[in-house]
């Protein structure tokens, strides 16, 4: 990739009822975590554009045919993902060049962007009451309509395709929103303002991308009592306190939260494909940055040194580098904060279990300018180890042994999250047992990673509140409202 120099570098706006608008707040600086090129400015808005963005949407909301008009909502969604679909090199090249993640990674965000926008696309004509006469002469309607103004809340780890499980449905739903995505990675959200100003089925107003740092502006999102609901994902902490500032005017909230999700390998298990799944599961391709990754595996002690062996074989053979360059498997870290907080939570792991892979910063030749972390596998972990607790956020997996399944249920419960779990075995009451037993909001059986647009997936205990894809993450989107009709005799 060219270098830039700061004369070069493009200057995103925000872009608010329709118009790019620049901020009294002045710019920030978003550097690639690959090798700190300075990549783009953005505007560092300040809590006047949070109020703009606000009066723009709540105005579209209520001033147009947006939240009752169907089928402009099908056309403006579906020229959007058209459009994605036909941009998503771009799109995906942009992505890669802020996370440095593997370019193919980045492509199937994009497209994933545009796939969930089609299937919701799809299913705006699908927002059904139900009517009832619940006694004679009356006839009571339950008519589902829009919530108003929400406030989409967005990470850096998969920008485009977190996105795109909150904007889809609640545009979907009649609703106006405003967007702020994560710092590190706005650019490549703030693109999609283009698409969108070039799609006149959507009402000036309608879409809002406002950048900045998280507090104030996401906060004021949050709290402002003129938005109806906001919806987040990210930060288990930070998601408690946009629920505290959602308590004021008593908003909607949708959380996605982190998660610990355990892969239970058990001996009767295909081994070969587990092992590969367990890896996969760990999220490596994406640094260890998704909320779904698989850090803790829970193998049966029978099978414990040959899935020890192979995973010391396979891991240190990935490739680590930016994630322009072909066949780099595993990209930096997203800041010099998260390569902190990562090998701090690795040094600890040195004391609390046995490194048996990695377990260090990378910084050879090129590495060295950029946030790059060896894929580490820690043996040995106590399910009580704060490795085991706490989620790290980077490309380090940990190991515990289990006796039997009662064993590898509870320690697979034994957490305060609850996203996703898979379990290896070729005995179905074994899966089956897990599936029912382990607390968590999606469940694999021999396999790993499985979203689709149409089923819904979200987390227990402090992994989230709401759902996200489907049916119902479409309604997260709505509110009931019960009309009734007298019949004069
Ligand atoms: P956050 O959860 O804090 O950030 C996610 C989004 O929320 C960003 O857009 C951020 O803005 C915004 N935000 C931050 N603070 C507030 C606030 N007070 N009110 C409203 N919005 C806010 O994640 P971080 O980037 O700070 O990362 C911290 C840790 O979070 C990571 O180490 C990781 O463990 C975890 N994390 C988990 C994710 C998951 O999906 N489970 C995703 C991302 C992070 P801005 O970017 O401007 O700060």
């Amino acid at each position: 990739m060219p270098e830039a120099t700061a004369q070069q570098v493009a200057t995103y706006k925000n872009f608010i009822g329709g118009e790019w608008r620049a901020s009294e707040g002045g710019v920030f600086d978003v550097r690639s975590p690959a090798n700190g090129e300075l990549l783009y400015r953005a505007q560092r808005s300040t809590v006047d554009d949070a109020h703009a963005a606000i009066r723009a949407a709540r105005d579209a909301f209520e001033s147009t045919e947006w939240r009752e008009d169907t089928a402009t909502r099908t056309a403006a969604l579906s020229k959007f993902s058209e459009a994605v679909r036909a941009r998503h090199q771009d799109l995906a090249t942009q992505l890669t060049r802020e996370s440095g993640k593997p370019f193919p990674i980045s492509r199937g965000e994009a497209l994933r962007l545009a796939e969930t926008t089609s299937y919701y696309a799809g299913l705006t004509r699908w927002i059904f009451g139900r009517s009832q006469i619940p006694q004679p002469n009356s006839i009571s309607m339950i008519m589902r309509e829009p919530v108003g103004v929400v406030a989409i809340i967005v990470p850096w780890n998969a920008p485009l395709a977190l996105l795109a499980r909150a904007i889809a449905p609640a545009l979907a739903a009649g609703n106006a929103v405003i967007v702020k995505p994560a710092s590190y990675t706005a650019g490549s959200t703030v693109e999609l303002g283009r698409i969108i100003e070039g799609i006149e089925e959507f009402p000036k107003g309608i879409v809002n991308i406002v950048t900045g740092p998280g507090n104030p502006v996401g906060a004021e999102l949050a709290r402002h009592d003129d938005v109806d609901m906001v919806s987040f994902t990210g930060d288990t902490s930070t998601g408690r306190e946009i629920m505290r500032l959602a308590s004021g005017n008593l908003k909607k909230v949708s959380l996605e939260l982190g998660g610990k999700s355990p892969t239970i390998v058990f001996a009767d298990s295909n081994l070969d494909r587990a092992i590969r799944g367990a890896i996969n599961a760990a999220s490596f391709y994406n640094a260890g940055q998704i909320c779904i990754a698989g850090t803790r595996v829970l193998v049966e002690e029978s099978v414990h040194e040959q899935l020890v062996g192979r995973i010391k074989e396979m891991v240190p053979k990935m490739k680590v580098g930016p994630g322009w360059e072909k066949g780099v498997e595993v990209g930096p870290v997203i800041s010099e904060a998260q390569l902190e907080k990562i090998t701090g939570y690795i040094e600890t792991g040195k004391k609390e279990a046995r490194l048996i892979v990695g377990g260090q910063r990378l910084t050879d030749g090129d590495l060295a300018k950029g946030y790059f972390v060896a894929p580490t596998v820690f043996d040995g972990m106590s399910p009580d180890a704060k490795i085991a607790q706490e989620e790290i956020f980077g490309p380090v997996m940990g190991i515990t042994t289990f006796k039997d399944l009662d064993d590898a249920i509870r320690i697979a419960n034994h957490t305060r999250y609850g996203l996703v779990a898979a379990v290896w075995t070729r005995d179905i009451n074994k899966a089956m047992k897990i599936a029912t037993r382990v607390r968590a909001g999606s469940i694999w059986i021999n396999t790993f990673g499985k979203m689709y647009q149409s089923t819904e997936m979200g987390g227990f205990k402090q992994s989230g509140l709401g759902r996200q894809y489907g049916l119902e993450g479409l309604f997260e989107y709505t509110e009931l409202k019960h009309v009734n009709i007298q019949i004069e005799k």
